[in-house]
């Protein structure tokens, strides 16, 4: 019979994509109205970006799949800004400084029906400054006619602009070729083993200690020159030797920056930690201990839980807790911990030093666990012991049979359950629980998926 449900054909695709490393980056940087979005539904080829014509509007989805030519790249539309917001110069450069972190080419919109205004003046220094290719795109220029206006674009100093018409579509094609040839030869990358060193996103929220614990772990001579800075983003990563092997931390660049104290940086915070994550294999969350979790500690969880990696969950300044509070405290992480039962905790002192050294085994315990295989043969054998013992609950009179189980894929573990019948959440729950039991997987998350025979 056919195969409803589940989706083995999406976890294939999941596991390919894992397979291939990481993809370069194009960010969209300009003022509102400019045609950033009308620009990247050009690139990505859908009507998926919103185009607003209020300016200023935040949009949550800034990142998107794009392909050209064969070659495949991942755009970021980093926003607008509002316009009538206080400091907004501010706002202005931390947009374009987040673009040149993120990116491995900026391509920078400017009206040129408009010309040049203040704000573009801002954000062409930072583009100016940061070494990254940048490429002007003088938008609007609907007719040859236009052609000259944008030629007036020279003066931001960003070299030639390349006139386009984002909504027409004139001249994309090119501009996507300019695009191109300025992107870095991706490296041919590999998680685990082959891809050199491991990948870590060091992640929490203001203060908890992200710069104290860098320092810490790298001691001043033990930070080791990049190989191949200079040819990726990868500039931003730090590389770390830590139990006698080089640890890649990815961007690393704006933790050590103190720009935290603008207003409004939620959604460029949420932005980074997307990016690191996608760069990195694990993550380690640095939570406060000596204060209560709060919404942003929780927030930065849930992004690691969306993106599949393998996770630590550090608590630091654990010289701040005396011993009334730990007791509490343990319960209350328990608590707020219970989407993540899996992730491994440990409890440092960045400060002092104290355990900090236990990071590592936690890290590798981790990435151990994200990368394992089970063989079909066992997988299928535990299976079966675990239905006889327990059946699947009757559902309308029939009782629903496990036929046969397979890993479709790592970083992270996905199972598929080929049954004959609807399994409940709670049972489906009860196996993930179980094969965790029996084999491990501490510290990653694991997905236990069906595919029910009609
Ligand atoms: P964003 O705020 O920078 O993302 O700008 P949008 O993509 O939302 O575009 C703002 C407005 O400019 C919309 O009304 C678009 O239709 C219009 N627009 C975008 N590109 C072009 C273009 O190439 N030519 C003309 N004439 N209008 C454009
Ligand atoms: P970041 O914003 O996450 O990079 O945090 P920082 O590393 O800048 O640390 C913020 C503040 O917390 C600084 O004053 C640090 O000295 C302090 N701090 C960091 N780790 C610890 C710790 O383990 N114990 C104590 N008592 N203070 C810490």
């Amino acid at each position: 019979g056919d195969w409803v449900e589940a989706d083995l054909d999406d976890l294939e695709i999941t596991e390919h994509e894992a397979d291939t490393g990481p993809v370069p980056v194009v960010a969209i940087v300009g003022r509102p109205n400019v045609g950033k979005s009308t620009l990247v539904n050009r690139i990505i080829g859908r009507r998926e970006a919103v185009v607003e014509d209020v300016p200023g509007v935040t949009r949550d989805r800034v990142t998107y799949d794009a392909n050209w030519r064969g070659r495949r790249f991942t755009v970021v539309d980093t926003g607008g800004w509002d316009p009538d917001a206080t400091g907004m110069n501010l706002r202005i450069a931390e947009q374009a400084q987040v673009a040149v972190e993120l990116a491995d080419v900026i391509v920078f919109v400017v009206d040129a029906t408009v010309g040049a205004t203040d704000a573009d003046e801002i954000v062409g220094g930072v583009l100016r400054q940061s070494g990254k290719p940048v490429i002007l795109a003088a938008n609007k220029v609907d007719n040859q006619q236009m052609e000259l206006e944008a030629s007036a674009l020279w003066a931001l100093g960003l070299g030639e602009p390349f006139p386009v018409s984002a909504l027409h579509g004139r001249s994309s094609g090119d501009l996507l070729d300019v695009v191109l040839d300025a992107l870095p030869e991706t490296p041919e990358l590999k998680f685990g083993e082959q891809g050199g060193p491991h990948r870590v996103a060091l992640l929490g929220k203001p203060n908890v200690g992200k710069s104290s614990l860098l320092n810490k772990l790298a001691g001043e001579e033990r930070v080791l020159v990049d190989p191949v800075a200079g040819t990726t983003r990868d500039p931003v990563d730090e590389l770390i030797e830590l139990g006698g092997r080089p640890w890649r931390f990815v961007d690393t660049a704006g933790i050590r920056r103190r720009d935290r104290e603008l207003q409004g940086a939620d959604f460029y915070a949420a932005m980074r930690t997307r990016s690191a994550l996608e760069k990195a294999e694990v993550a380690i969350v640095l939570i406060d201990a000596s204060e209560t979790l709060t919404e942003q500690d929780l927030r930065i969880i849930s992004l690691v839980i969306e993106s599949g990696r393998a996770m630590v969950v550090a608590f630091n300044k654990w010289d701040l807790v005396d011993e009334d509070r730990r007791y509490y405290l343990e319960r209350e992480i328990d608590r707020q911990l219970v989407r993540t039962p899996w992730a491994l905790r440990v409890n440092i002192s960045a400060k002092t030093g104290r355990h900090v050294e236990r990071l590592v085994p936690a890290l590798e315990k981790a990435l151990d666990s994200w990368s394992t295989r089970v063989p079909t043969s066992r997988l299928n054998a535990f299976l079966t012991e675990l239905v006889q013992a327990t059946p699947p609950p009757v559902r309308s009179g029939k009782q629903p049979k496990i036929l046969f189980a397979t890993q479709a894929s790592t970083e992270p573990p996905k199972f598929v359950l080929f049954t004959s019948g609807w399994l409940e959440e709670t049972y489906r729950r009860f196996i993930e629980r179980r094969l965790r039991e029996e084999f491990g997987f501490a510290g990653s998350p694991i997905e236990v998926t069906m595919k029910i025979r009609e």
